[in-house]
């Protein structure tokens, strides 16, 4: 599939349009940026391997009944996805307590959580992605209810797949972020699975293999990405 003229940019990824209006190519990119955008930087190769983990991860997710919008991988940074209309509420979930519910709540870094915590965050820059509920989502009109019981069914699914596979990789899924979009009439997963969403220490260390190396300057930080990818292929017969 060819791409025509450049949609949209993001922080981490342009979007291209297609000659097929069912689907658009992204590319992701090495530039890194955290804290909504107050601190940038650039990520060697962090595009390939996020395209290639991301796409990784979706394929697994596909092949155990998750709908996602991942199409066919092009090169080593653009993929083929299908053109869905985002739903404007992020996903996380955390399994570990880690980043803002410590902040927020006063948890220790590294505790475990007894079940999974679902959170939602309107996906606004402007407002710096506030944390909101099911009531924020209806009144606002985000999502239906129908749509986020999907959603949040998906995401739990989606949750105890990534844990498994990832600690086959010696992983410990801490939290991630997702995002799903609707595609003819359907809640699919859209966005990224790779470590700029998610947070993954190594499971025998808790050494931190993902962005919070860039957001706290730990170091290491192309070392940390192409680390967890290895893995990834290591643990691929496991
Ligand atoms: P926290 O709320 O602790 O900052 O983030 C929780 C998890 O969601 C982390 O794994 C983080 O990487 C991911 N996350 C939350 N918001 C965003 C966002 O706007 N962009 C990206 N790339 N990840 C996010």
């Amino acid at each position: 599939m060819k791409e025509t003229q450049q949609m949209y940019e993001g922080k981490a990824k342009k979007v291209f349009a297609t000659e097929d209006e069912k689907y658009v190519i992204v590319n992701y990119k090495d530039d890194a940026t955290a804290f909504n955008g107050k601190k940038k930087g650039t990520i060697a190769s962090k595009g390939v391997i996020n395209n290639r983990m991301s796409n990784y991860l979706f394929q697994m997710l596909e092949k155990n009944g998750v709908e996602t919008h991942f199409v066919e991988e092009l090169d080593e940074r653009r993929t083929v996805v299908k053109k869905v209309e985002i739903v404007p509420v992020e996903v996380i979930v955390r399994n570990i307590a880690a980043g803002g519910i410590c902040k927020r709540l006063g948890l220790t870094e590294g505790m475990k959580l007894c079940a999974p915590v679902v959170e939602y965050c309107y996906k606004s820059d402007e407002l710096d992605d506030p944390m909101i509920n099911d009531d924020h989502i209806k009144v606002m009109d985000l999502a239906t209810e129908e749509e986020m019981k999907t959603i949040r069914e998906m995401t739990l699914k989606i949750n105890g797949l990534l844990q498994e596979r990832l600690l086959k990789a010696d992983l410990i899924l801490v939290d991630f972020k997702l995002e799903f979009g609707r595609f003819d009439g359907k809640i699919i997963l859209a966005d990224e699975i790779s470590p700029d969403t998610c947070r993954l220490w190594d499971v025998h260390t808790m050494a931190k293999l993902d962005k919070d190396r860039f957001r706290r300057d730990l170091g290491d930080v192309e070392e940390a990405y192409q680390e967890v990818m290895r893995r990834l292929m290591e643990s691929d017969n496991k």
